[in-house]
């Protein structure tokens, strides 16, 4: 079963695949694959054939035993080309990844359904996850289809819906007095004595694997071709590490040819750790935390790794205000298309990135909708919305 290598991308000792966390140096362990062994069958016309999930690209996932993938439906989500909004902006063509169409309403769902997969073939019963929502959502739900026991530990500010989702997956839920890290370290804390297994950030080799599925899905969805541009909402990092594999293991593949598409991290001002590492300042520290989204990572596990990489994919950084997002938001909704504040924090950075020359008139652009309006909602009906009885008073608050 444990056939698969890991390799650590600081020290770059490989070692077998144990879900151990990280390499003894600190480093981040990631799975290595036999890419001539996986070239056999992962090939253009197999892939054509195989049912639409994120699961038909198995042979650049770490598993062994089809019968444990544990699936809810998760992947190959829409690749919406945004025609109209092209003539307007200074760019060639646009996309939005609809993400938020996954399981649990967000991408999250990749990782963890890869993630649990992993868990479940080696028999672990009970896991736990610090998150700021998405994350303990779809790991609720996938350790219920799994059946682990699932416990969460979510900040207390977090968005009420994505709380309530977790007790409706059956996870034990707690609320954190304090952030992301502080929920991480009470797992840690709990580990030997509670007997949870941290699928935290890259605590586990399957979120990232989970992740890169993406690339490889905008790559089939665009006829095995790249796009010039990704922009990317981050957080821990993760998503990033996983679509630069992605593209790496198609261009090793030979299944696509050309450049490794440029990404753009976005962030959001307030919390900006991985511009920070990008561009080498020194931790930038602000007055006040943004909302509490998938983008507030005060302390992401591996900084230097996610930097590194944005580097290699001639990449860049964007921070973006709150105002900027609402804004987006409003643009993505115009579009009939439901935007999360991550979702629309990438059209933020898009419209940066226009304005700036980063991106050109030549370039394929693809945005990352990662979840969607809905679940930060505010728990109540809009205060702005009026209340009527009659068409009379329809007539009344018209006036
Ligand atoms: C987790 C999350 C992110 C950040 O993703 P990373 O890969 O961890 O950087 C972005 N958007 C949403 C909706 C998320 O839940």
């Amino acid at each position: 079963m444990d056939c698969f290598l890991l390799k650590c991308t600081l020290c770059n000792k490989t070692e077998v695949f144990a879900l151990k966390g990280k390499c003894e140096c600190g480093g981040t362990l990631l799975v290595e694959y036999d890419i001539e062994l996986a070239a056999r069958t992962f090939t253009k016309a197999n892939l054509k054939q195989r049912h639409s999930s994120m699961w038909k690209y198995h042979e650049l996932l770490p598993i062994t035993n089809p019968n444990c993938i544990v699936s809810l439906g998760e992947g190959y989500t829409p690749l919406i080309r945004l025609n109209t909004w092209e003539q307007k902006l200074p760019l060639g063509k646009l996309y939005i990844k609809r993400e938020e169409q996954n399981p649990t309403g967000s991408f999250k769902a990749r990782g963890f359904s890869a993630a649990l997969t992993l868990l479940k073939e080696r028999g672990i019963v009970k896991a736990a996850v610090p998150s700021n929502g998405n994350a303990a959502s779809a790991f609720a739900a996938y350790s219920g289809r799994a059946g682990i026991d699932a416990y969460v530990f979510i900040p207390q500010d977090c968005p009420y819906l994505i709380v309530e989702e977790c007790l409706h997956y059956g996870a034990k839920t707690y609320l954190v007095d304090g952030l992301i890290h502080d929920a991480g370290a009470i797992v840690e804390a709990g580990k030997v004595e509670q007997g949870w297994f941290n699928v935290g950030t890259l605590r586990e080799p399957g979120r990232v694997e989970g992740k890169k599925t993406m690339g490889f899905e905008i790559a089939e969805q665009l006829e095995w071709t790249l796009p010039d541009v990704i922009i990317y909402p981050t957080g821990g990092g993760s998503g990033v590490i996983g679509l630069w594999r992605a593209f790496s293991q198609l261009l090793e593949l030979g299944l696509v040819n050309g450049e490794m598409p440029r990404i753009a991290a976005v962030q959001e001002y307030g919390c900006t750790p991985i511009c920070d590492a990008f561009q080498e300042t020194g931790l930038t520290v602000y007055a006040t935390l943004p909302a509490p989204t998938g983008m507030r990572v005060p302390e992401p596990p591996d900084r230097q790794l996610v930097a590194s990489i944005i580097r290699k994919m001639n990449g860049t950084t964007v921070t973006v205000t709150q105002a900027e997002i609402r804004a987006a938001a409003a643009a993505t909704g115009l579009s009939g298309i439901s935007s999360s504040p991550e979702g629309a924090a990438t059209w933020a950075g898009m419209l940066r990135l226009c304005e700036t020359g980063w991106i050109q008139k030549k370039d394929k652009v693809v945005l990352f909708n990662t979840s969607h309006a809905m679940k930060y909602s505010a728990g109540k009906h809009a205060s702005h919305i009026p209340l009527i009885k009659s068409y009379q008073d329809f007539l009344d608050v018209r006036k």
